[in-house]
């Protein structure tokens, strides 16, 4: 049996015919960049999560890099997050001109461990950015109590968590600001590159729709240098066909999740994914930690099952970051997940066969 990681193709079968008018209409019409589309989606994405505004932007990377810009960092400043994260996190803090600090993670939920906050804040520290991994919101309560205490901003990057909640919060409603990313695998993807930012400010909101145009609000008259950093219209139609699955999709995730959960054999070494009672999370990856990682991903795909490393090198010890002077041993937490890590096939159109055969070859392999 071949169990794919992703199955994009499958996920949007019954969608196909609305998604080809949306670019029947961008043809007919020569509508391209900005316009009701974006609009459009901008309201519904808002609206979903629970949040005043939202800004339609060219990928998660510039939602990141916008973000942080209004959030007023910039050269000379820290900004707290993790090392257990995709790179795209750290380099739109570098991009700004600040430098990322890290702290090491929680053991249960692998997201920021809140307790190792307080003790990395200086007086060059201006945001903290909290990335809810997988799809599971990082604690946040705690981080806005530390953040309103030392006067730091919160950027969420929710580009792994679409639909998922803290406490009754939706994830992208509780930081200044959140960052959403829309690549292709992601919970809701586009068919192409797309990001957005939320927040329940109207003036960082008009901000971000300023620095993502050139600084311009209207055409030619230009408050501030900006970036071409707009959604293109052909995905932010396909984006507003895709919002409307995307609960139900969730839902999917949620229950095969449960399923692999209940029938892993946490004997063999495994530990699985954490939940907090807190948080419900939306799995944008089903990822475990096991003794003999690789030799079990080889297995695996000798099998017919694909999976992945999130990620593999933790980015203190990164090549790319070897002048922030990070040392191995430095995160002891982040290291040993790292080296555990494996992400199983988890997308909405799974089969529950399909996780049936995941499950037996992992207990035959451990046998
Ligand atoms: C995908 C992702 C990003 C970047 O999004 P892009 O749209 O690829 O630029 C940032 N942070 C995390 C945690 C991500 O998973």
């Amino acid at each position: 049996m071949q169990v794919p990681f992703l199955d994009i193709v499958a996920q949007d079968k019954p969608l196909k015919n609305e998604i080809l008018k949306v670019i029947d209409q961008a043809i007919d019409k020569a509508d391209f960049i900005g316009g009701p589309n974006v609009s459009g989606f901008e309201k519904d994405f808002a609206s979903f999560c629970e949040v005043g505004y939202c800004v339609a932007v060219g990928s998660g990377t510039d939602a990141l890099r916008f973000a942080l810009m209004v959030a007023g960092v910039g050269p000379g400043h820290d900004v707290i997050t993790v090392a257990h994260t995709f790179i795209a996190t750290t380099e739109a803090i570098s991009q700004v001109g600040a430098r990322p600090v890290f702290v090491d993670i929680d053991p249960r939920t692998w997201n920021i461990d809140v307790t190792r906050i307080e003790s990395a804040i200086t007086d060059r520290t201006r945001a903290i950015v909290p990335v809810h991994l997988y799809g599971q919101p990082a604690d946040m309560e705690p981080i806005k109590t530390i953040a309103a205490k030392h006067d730091l901003m919160v950027i969420e990057d929710a580009c792994q968590a679409h639909g998922a909640r803290y406490q009754s919060e939706m994830a992208g409603s509780i930081g200044d600001l959140a960052c959403f990313s829309f690549y292709p695998g992601k919970n809701l993807g586009a068919y192409g590159e797309a990001g957005a930012v939320t927040t329940h400010s109207r003036q960082m909101a008009e901000q971000i729709a300023k620095i993502r145009d050139h600084g311009q609000r209207v055409k030619y008259h230009h408050d501030l240098e900006g970036f071409n950093g707009r959604m293109d219209a052909i995905q932010a139609g396909i984006l507003q066909v895709k919002l409307k699955k995307l609960a139900h999709w969730n839902d999917a995730r949620r229950h095969y999740a449960k399923q692999y959960s209940e029938l892993l054999n946490c004997k063999n070494g495994l530990t699985l994914p954490t939940e907090l009672p807190t948080c419900r999370s939306v799995y944008h990856l089903y990822v475990i930690t096991v003794d003999n990682r690789d030799a079990l991903q080889a297995y695996l795909a000798e099998k017919g099952i694909a999976t992945g490393l999130h990620y593999p090198v933790p980015l203190h010890l990164q090549k790319a970051y070897r002048h922030l002077g990070y040392q191995k041993g430095d995160f002891p937490v982040t290291e040993k997940v790292a080296a555990g890590l494996i992400s199983l096939p988890m997308h909405p159109v799974l089969e529950p066969e399909q996780i049936q055969y995941v499950i037996d070859c992992i207990n035959e392999f451990y046998r």
